[in-house]
């Protein structure tokens, strides 16, 4: 028998599997990038009272250890899974709990990358780094143009990903090793929706 849960669930019942394996720089990480969000970010009234009132008043902690910012990291770690496929979070989810898990719900709108095509940017033309292959996103269309931030054209970038996995060798280090099977490409981005919509008739 398969399990439905709403997306924004089951997002926060993965996140809550993987805080207890963070390492303490990741926790630290997480509390880093979250710290100073705006007090009109939806996710800040997610956060006890008490916690908000030493992040409006006091520096990141020094010991990230304290189960106190949990509710942080996990928004941190809810985020990650923005615009990620339906598919990929019912993996994931089946695999910890054991059961079969089926996602509804659209994923969060992200945009395509102008080298690999995944939709893993948040904004366009806004320098973001796509997750997928780290190409710096500086509005480059032109496949010859040359690009100074990624020290290269978007043709030899394309080449690369296609040879190493990534805008280069070097690169590959960093990028997110599940990328492709998290982020949906233009060709394929409505196959959730469609699946989802068939599995509930
Ligand atoms: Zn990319």
């Amino acid at each position: 028998m398969k399990n439905f849960v709403l997306r924004k669930n089951a997002v926060l019942r993965i996140a809550e599997r993987e805080i207890s394996s963070l390492r303490p720089a990741q926790r630290e990480s997480l509390i880093g990038d979250w710290w100073f969000m705006d007090e009109d970010d939806p996710e800040f009234r997610l956060v006890p009272e008490e916690l908000r009132i030493r992040m409006r008043k006091c520096d990141p902690p020094d010991d990230c250890t304290p189960d106190t910012y949990n509710p942080l990291i996990l928004i941190g770690l809810a985020a990650s899974y923005r615009g990620v496929r339906n598919s990929y979070l019912e993996t994931k989810l089946s695999e910890y709990e054991g059961e079969d898990i089926r996602v509804l719900g659209k994923p969060e709108e992200l945009f395509g990358c102008p080298c690999c095509g995944y939709r893993s940017l948040e904004k366009r033309c806004e320098y973001f780094i796509c997750r997928v292959c780290f190409w710096e996103d500086d509005c480059s269309e032109t496949q010859d143009a040359y690009s100074s931030c990624n020290r290269m054209t978007l043709e030899e970038a394309e080449n690369n990903f296609f040879r190493f996995g990534a805008v280069s060798e070097e690169a590959f280090g960093y990028v997110d090793k599940e990328g492709e099977l998290k982020y949906m490409r233009d060709d394929l981005c409505n196959q959730d929706i469609v699946y989802k919509e068939a599995e509930v008739a």
